[in-house]
């Protein structure tokens, strides 16, 4: 039995599903995980010794490769002077600073450990401000594990929530309103019937939690004048999308801004981090300035800031988003090469760096779409990339990630892999 087998049994003993997070599992495709050992540049390798090329990059964070030798010399030099201190940094400051000038709607920042807090808070923050109690969301499109976003789509319009998981009541999500993404006449139609009562409308401006689905053209400026005229604020939930997409993020790509941010993932370069911002005039309610409340111990950790700052500084030099977008053409164009040879119904999306190979005939665009895919096609896909040394999201419904440590010849690699996996599917 691999290494890996014999930790996972133990695992399952002591931590439920033998994971800390429940896609790690890889119940979707039909197999057990790798435990990983180490990871260096675009590869993982496992407790048994095998190396891969990392696609999935801690599913997101790891925008420049693991380990990249500055952010582990900043980490190095920051775990020195000690871990956490609860009380304020210079290195605090210095994030929020990267952060705001990279993204112009920011005017004020708050720290917090993870993007599920970001937009918890994000969404008492606005209906504070507000002082409204509804939330509109988009089916799909996921936010974290906080009971208010744990929420399906109803059937028909409208509808009120439904909780999307046992121990989620009713009654805390019946303020939830799920829209099917992409779709703004529904939008308009909830907004025509009762804008009066809604605090935000929270979206990921390219979803990337049911596979990568981009926006239609329009979506989120037609979200933006909406959510404008009634008063509603609009959340940009930009926990992959931020430093992944530009260095502004989703919102400088598409020009919309939102009036409050949520991000996450890579501005911790690969520590424990969260944190949401916007337009100062609504960021000044958040206690002690104001009276939203809203605290956290390692808040603004000293070892996530360090690796965030640093990992900001390598992303902001000129060039590196020209680079991922080259490397990132030659992946998904090349991929697209092999699906058009073949009769197997595929389909694939990618925004910059991050992207979806779907197992389906036709576009996704929605969460609908999403789910007619083919999951067994992608097991399959998944086993065949896995057994030629390719790390791939072991979901259909997850996106891909390139890094900048992510070589022409990993590209070329995976690109063979791909071809040889689609002549057994
Ligand atoms: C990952 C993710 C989150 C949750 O972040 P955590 O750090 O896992 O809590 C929220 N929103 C989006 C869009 C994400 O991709």
């Amino acid at each position: 039995m691999s290494r890996s087998k014999e930790l996972f049994e133990q695992a399952q003993r002591y931590i439920p599903g033998g994971v800390n997070s429940p896609v790690r599992a890889w119940k979707s495709v039909g197999m057990t995980p790798l435990f990983i050992e180490k990871g260096e540049g675009s590869k993982i390798y496992d407790v048994d010794g095998n190396a891969y090329i990392d696609y999935v990059g801690s599913w997101g964070p790891l925008i420049l490769g693991h380990s990249h030798p500055r952010v582990v010399k900043a980490l190095k030099k920051t775990l020195k002077k000690g871990t956490s201190f609860g009380a304020p940094t210079a290195l605090e400051l210095e994030l929020a600073r990267l952060l705001m000038d990279a993204i112009p709607s920011l005017e004020m920042v708050r720290m917090v450990n993870s993007g599920t807090e970001a937009t918890m808070s994000a969404i008492r923050l606005a209906r504070a401000y507000t002082g409204r109690d509804k939330v509109i969301k988009f089916d799909g499109c996921y936010h974290g594990h906080g009971d208010l976003l744990l929420v399906k789509g109803g059937s028909g319009l409208a509808t009120l929530g439904i909780p999307g998981s046992p121990g989620v009541p009713g009654d805390l999500v019946k303020h939830t309103l799920s829209l099917p993404y992409n779709n703004i006449k529904a939008v308009k139609e909830v907004i025509e019937r009762e804008g009066r009562d809604i605090a935000c409308i929270i979206v990921e401006p390219i979803a990337g939690n049911m596979g990568v689905v981009p926006p239609k053209e329009g979506f989120l400026e037609e979200l933006r004048a909406l959510t404008h005229k009634e008063g509603i604020l609009l959340i940009f939930d930009e926990v992959i999308t931020g430093f992944r997409i530009s260095y502004g993020g989703a919102q400088k790509f598409y020009d919309v801004k939102p009036d409050l941010t949520c991000l996450g993932k890579i501005i911790g370069g690969g520590l424990p981090v969260g944190a949401y911002g916007g337009r100062s005039e609504i960021m000044r309610h958040i206690a002690p300035q104001g009276n939203v409340y809203q605290a956290g111990t390692l808040s603004g950790n000293p070892l996530a800031m360090a690796a965030g700052i640093e990992t900001l500084k390598i992303l902001s030099k000129n060039g590196t988003y020209e680079t991922l977008e080259k490397r990132s053409q030659f992946l998904w164009n090349e991929l697209k090469n092999i699906v058009k040879k073949t009769n197997i119904p595929a389909y694939v999306a990618h925004v910059g760096s991050m992207g979806t190979l779907f197992f389906i005939n036709g576009e996704v665009t929605d969460f609908n779409t999403a789910k007619a895919c083919d999951t067994h096609m992608f097991s399959k896909y998944f086993r065949e990339m896995l057994k030629q040394g390719i790390y791939w999201p072991p979901s259909q419904f997850e996106a891909s990630f390139i890094s900048l440590a992510h070589s022409e010849e990993d590209l070329e690699n995976t690109v063979k892999a791909a071809h040889e996996a689609f002549k057994v599917l």
